[in-house]
């Protein structure tokens, strides 16, 4: 289902390019347009001929960001972009990216993508360095760490000490005036992976969709605290951090990863099919079709119908180009939402007892109106089969994920939800059925950050940090890169 609706948001996709002789701004323009499920706040471009930088960022979806125009100073043969996704609290150019500043190393562009967990103490050291901040963002403390002087000229050694001392997830593209590096912090959280282009060039993306898109074979992922450079000897690549515990996202593959994207070398969409599966072994139900909630929820309904032998077909169509608006804020308007984003095919629910998949319930707030387009269309019965457990937990890690209270599942238990949403029967795929789904077609067997399931969280979390967030929603989005 559209995260819009549903009070969830990927934080952010990450790009980066070394290929001379290609125009690296248009290339990223592209593989932004790929990320774009990623954040649709604010887009931007960060370029280098090897001697200065050019930058170009703005508010709102890549298309309205970039134009011929502003896109033409944007010279060089490397780059960095970045997309990013808030939708509470103040939206501000401010918190746009990529950062960019000068050094004394040269330019520095940071793209970034994930949440520090141990920001408060970063920043406070920044401060004490006599640095000057100008934003809340996790994002400009990391910009400003990799600035810093260290003895070694090396960008590697001073990615490596940022490294040493930053906890939680990031991702990142960095610019320098040399190169272009990727960086995945040691446990892995946020998915980056590495392409190459057949006639010479490298890039790194958050997901493979934009290498795809771009041109480029996905070569593999980065690894969980590797960094990755591309420069003019091709790619170099020293291990930053050792790795911790494995703890890729469990989300990219229930939700926020394209489908026709490879994780892990797994397809995204057949991982949601097998999800779809196991759903059906959970909890069988008589029915004459199966839907799912477009677009989202399509492969794991398509699993779930082939499983239980259930024509999969529409019922619910979705306007893509309503788009995201900057103007919902409150319950009531993201409930008006779901009557302006779907329109049920009547035709096709008339009469009809209906299956309807979604790969998640976070709020609750679109579950319910669905279930009522459905009824007002015909349907007899709505049983509602959920992809992947209930969300019970925040996310710290770069995920805009709605605070524990706005959490359905903290709030009710799974027959009041049902109730709640008004459907003749619910069940959520449980936790066991999940890492099935999800390790069945890997290479070997993975661990995953699983904690808005489980409230298990792969890395530490610095409580005074926990209670600012908590007591101050409208600070989210400055915390979050
Ligand atoms: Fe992903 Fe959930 Fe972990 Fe956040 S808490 S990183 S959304 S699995």
């Amino acid at each position: 289902m559209d995260g819009m609706c549903k009070g969830l948001h990927e934080a952010c996709g990450v790009f980066g390019i070394y290929a001379p002789g290609r125009d690296v701004a248009r290339v990223s323009f592209f593989a932004l347009y790929a990320l774009q499920h990623r954040g649709q706040e604010s887009a931007g471009i960060a370029t280098s001929d090897g001697h200065l930088a050019y930058l170009h960022k703005g508010m709102g979806l890549v298309a309205q960001v970039f134009n011929e125009e502003n896109m033409r100073p944007l010279q060089g043969h490397m780059a960095i972009a970045h997309n990013r996704y808030s939708t509470t609290g103040t939206v501000s150019l401010r918190n746009a990216q990529p950062y960019l500043i000068e050094t004394l190393h040269g330019p520095l562009g940071i793209a970034h993508n994930g949440n520090l967990t141990n920001v408060n103490k970063l920043r406070l050291k920044l401060l004490q360095r006599g640095v000057g901040l100008v934003s809340g963002s996790d994002s400009e403390v990391i910009t400003q760490m990799l600035a810093f002087p260290q003895q070694s000229n090396s960008w590697e050694v001073r990615i490596a000490a940022f490294m040493a001392e930053a906890e939680g997830a990031y991702a990142l593209t960095i610019l320098s005036k040399e190169a272009v590096f990727g960086v995945r912090d040691p446990w892995g959280l946020r998915p980056l992976v590495l392409g190459e282009f057949p006639n010479g060039g490298w890039a790194l993306a958050s997901e493979s969709c934009a290498l795809s898109t771009i041109g480029a074979k996905l070569v593999r992922e980065i690894e969980p605290g590797e960094i990755v450079r591309l420069d003019a000897a091709g790619v170099t690549s020293t291990q930053g951090q050792p790795l911790r515990q494995r703890a890729l996202c469990i989300f990219e593959y229930v939700y926020f990863a394209r489908p026709d994207s490879i994780l892990e070398g797994q397809a995204v969409h057949l991982v949601r099919q097998r999800l779809g599966e196991e759903l059906a072994r959970e909890a069988p139900v008589e029915a004459d079709i199966v839907i799912g909630v477009p677009d989202s929820s399509t492969p794991a309904a398509i699993g779930l119908a082939n499983a239980l032998d259930i024509p999969f077909t529409e019922g619910l169509t979705k306007n893509r180009y309503i788009g995201r608006t900057f103007i919902q804020p409150d319950d009531r308007l993201r409930q008006m939402g779901v009557a302006l984003k779907f329109n049920a095919l009547d035709a096709n629910l008339a009469g009809k007892r209906v299956i309807m998949v979604d790969d998640s319930i976070v709020r609750g707030n679109t579950a319910g109106p669905l279930v009522r387009l459905l009824r007002q269309a015909g349907a007899k019965e709505v049983h509602v089969r959920v992809s992947s457990p209930p969300v019970r937990h925040s996310c710290f890690m770069g995920v805009d994920m709605a605070t524990q209270e706005e959490l359905i599942a903290h709030r009710l238990d799974v027959e009041g939800i049902r109730q709640h949403i008004g459907a003749d029967s619910l069940h959520y795929l449980s936790y066991e059925g999940m890492i099935r789904a999800v390790n069945a077609g890997a290479p070997r067997p993975m661990t995953y950050c699983t904690a808005c399931f489980s409230g298990r969280y792969p890395v530490p979390l610095d409580e005074a940090w926990l209670q600012q967030r908590k007591s101050r929603k409208e600070s989210f989005e400055t915390l979050r890169g």
